[in-house]
C-alpha cells in the first residue's frame, strides 16, 4: 500500500519532519512519497541566518522554563523520544560544540546544518516543489487536496510571521484556520527595543555587560543578564532579545540596566570615596575607565550631571551618589519594540490545545498535523527555538506515519 504525505514549508521542522516520516515508514515497511511545498526559491533558508550563520541549533539546558506556551503540551512534546537533536545530527555526520550550555555544529557553520537536512532528504527520496506559495488546502472524501494533487496526510510547518524575508508570512495560520483551527494574538518575540533619546546615539557600538530590567511603569516585567549591545536607536544581544516579549502591549516602559552588577552600591560608594584619597589626581573619566568602557564613562558622567575633567579629589558625596545610582540604574525610555522584520521568533500561533499533545494531530481534521514555530509556542535565545522545531517537526513526521499505517 502506497501512501502520500505532504509537508508545507520546507524549513527546520518541515525538513525534520520529511526525514522521520521516511525513515520510520521504512522500518514499518510502508511505501511513503513525501513531498515537501516551499514557497521560496530554495529550502531551509532561515537556518543560514541562525545563530549568527553559526546555527546554535540546541542547548544543554532544556529546562521547559526556557518555553512560553501551554506548559503542559511544551512537557509533552519535548519529552517525545524525538527530543534528542544531538543525536539527530550526529546521525547526519555533525558533531557538536559547545559553548556556555549553546549547542553548534563542529564546523560553526549554519550551512553544515542545511547542507546536512538536504543530502539526508535526497537519500531518502523526499520530493521539493519550490517557489511553491501554498494558499488553499481542499478536503474531500479524507483526501486532502494541494495545487490539484491528492494527498492521505498533511504537515503544516510553514514558521511564524517573522522575518517575511526567510519566508514566514503567516500565510500558515491562514491555511490551519481555514481547516477549523483557532490562532491565539501573535507579537514579536526575540527582537530588539527601542529607544528615541538624542544622547543614546553616543552609546552606538557599544557592548556591555549587565542586568537589564523591564518596567512598565514601576512594574518590574522582566530582567535577565548577558551582554547589551547598543545600536544607534535600540539596545539588543540576548537578554534584551529574551525580555522583549514581555513589552508588547505594554505602556510607560523603561529598562533599568546595572552595568555593575556584580558590586553592591556599598561597594562602589566606598570604592569611589577612596579614590578621593588614594587617586586624587585622576580625572572622573580615568576612574570610570577602569570600570566600563570608556564610551559608556563618558554618557555615566553626563546622565550624573559631573562635568568632564573633574579630578577624584573634588567628587563630592552628592558626585559620588549620583554615579553609583547612574552605573547601578542606567535608565532609558522605551519607545517601542522592533517589529516582525526584526524579530527572530513570533511568539502565539495555532492553540495548542487543538492538537494531540503526544502525535500533534490535529483535533479538529483527521490526518492534519503540524509542527514548529505555527504553533504557540516560542523560546528564550539559545538553540531553544530550533530545538523545539526538530522535536516538534520529528514527532510530526513519525505521527504521520502511525496514522497512515492504521489507516
Ligand atoms: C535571524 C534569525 C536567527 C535565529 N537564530 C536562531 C538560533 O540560533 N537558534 C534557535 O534555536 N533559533 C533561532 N532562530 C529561530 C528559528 O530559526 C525558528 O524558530 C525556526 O526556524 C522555526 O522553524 P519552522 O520550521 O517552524 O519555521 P521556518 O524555519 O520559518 O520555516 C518555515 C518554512 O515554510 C515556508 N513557508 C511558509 N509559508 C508557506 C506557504 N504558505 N507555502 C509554502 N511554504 C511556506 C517558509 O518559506 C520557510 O522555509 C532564529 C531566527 C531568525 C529569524
Amino acid at each position: 500500500m502506497s501512501f502520500d504525505l505532504a509537508i508545507i514549508g520546507g524549513g527546520a521542522s518541515g525538513l525534520s519532519a520529511a526525514i522521520e516520516a521516511k525513515r520510520e515508514s521504512k522500518k514499518a515497511g510502508i511505501d511513503l512519497n513525501v513531498t515537501v511545498f516551499e514557497h521560496l526559491n530554495k529550502p531551509a533558508k532561515k537556518i543560514l541566518a541562525t545563530g549568527n550563520g553559526r546555527c546554535n541549533f540546541c542547548n544543554t539546558d532544556l529546562n521547559e522554563s526556557h518555553y512560553f506556551g501551554d506548559n503542559d503540551f511544551i512537557k509533552d512534546v519535548l519529552s517525545s523520544k524525538y527530543n534528542d537533536s544531538i543525536g539527530f545530527f550526529k546521525s547526519m555526520g555533525i558533531l557538536p560544540y559547545f559553548e556556555n550550555g549553546r549547542v553548534y555544529p563542529r564546523s560553526e557553520q549554519a550551512t553544515s546544518i542545511r547542507d546536512a537536512l538536504l543530502k539526508t532528504c535526497e537519500i531518502l527520496n523526499i520530493n521539493f516543489l519550490t517557489e511553491c506559495d501554498i494558499e488553499k488546502i481542499e478536503v474531500d472524501n479524507n483526501k486532502f487536496i494541494i495545487l490539484d494533487n491528492n494527498y492521505d496526510s498533511v504537515i503544516i510547518a510553514t514558521g511564524g510571521n517573522s522575518q517575511k524575508s526567510q519566508g514566514s508570512d503567516g500565510s500558515g495560520y491562514k491555511l490551519l484556520k481555514a481547516l477549523g483551527h483557532k490562532i491565539t494574538d501573535i507579537s514579536p518575540a526575540l527582537t530588539a527595543l527601542t529607544i528615541n533619546e538624542k544622547s543614546f546615539k553616543d552609546l552606538k557600538g557599544l557592548r556591555v555587560k549587565g542586568n537589564c530590567a523591564l518596567y512598565s511603569g514601576r512594574k518590574l516585567l522582566k530582567e535577565e543578564y548577558g551582554e547589551i549591545q547598543f545600536t544607534e536607536n535600540a539596545i539588543s544581544g540576548i537578554p534584551v532579545l529574551n525580555i522583549s516579549q514581555f513589552a508588547n502591549g505594554k505602556k510607560n516602559l523603561n529598562v533599568l540596566i546595572d552595568v555593575c552588577n556584580e558590586f553592591s552600591v556599598n561597594d562602589l560608594t566606598k570604592h569611589f570615596k577612596e579614590c578621593r584619597y588614594k587617586s586624587p589626581t585622576f580625572r572622573t573619566e580615568e576612574i570610570l575607565s577602569g570600570i566600563i568602557p570608556q564610551k559608556l564613562a563618558y554618557f555615566v558622567m553626563k546622565k550624573s550631571g559631573i562635568k568632564e575633567n573633574t579630578l577624584a579629589s573634588k567628587l563630592t558625596e552628592k558626585n559620588i551618589e549620583s554615579l553609583v545610582l547612574t552605573l547601578k540604574q542606567l535608565e532609558f525610555k522605551i519607545d517601542g519594540v522592533r517589529d516582525f522584520d526584526y524579530s527572530q521568533v513570533t511568539k502565539g500561533g495555532a492553540s495548542s490545545s487543538d492538537f494531540d499533545t503526544k502525535s500533534l494531530i490535529s483535533k479538529k481534521q483527521d490526518g492534519l498535523f503540524a509542527c514548529g514555530e505555527i504553533l504557540n509556542v516560542n523560546g528564550d535565545c539559545g538553540g531553544y527555538n530550533l530545538h523545539f522545531a526538530w522535536t516538534s517537526g520529528r514527532l510530526a513526521g513519525a505521527s504521520a506515519v502511525k496514522y497512515l499505517n492504521n489507516k
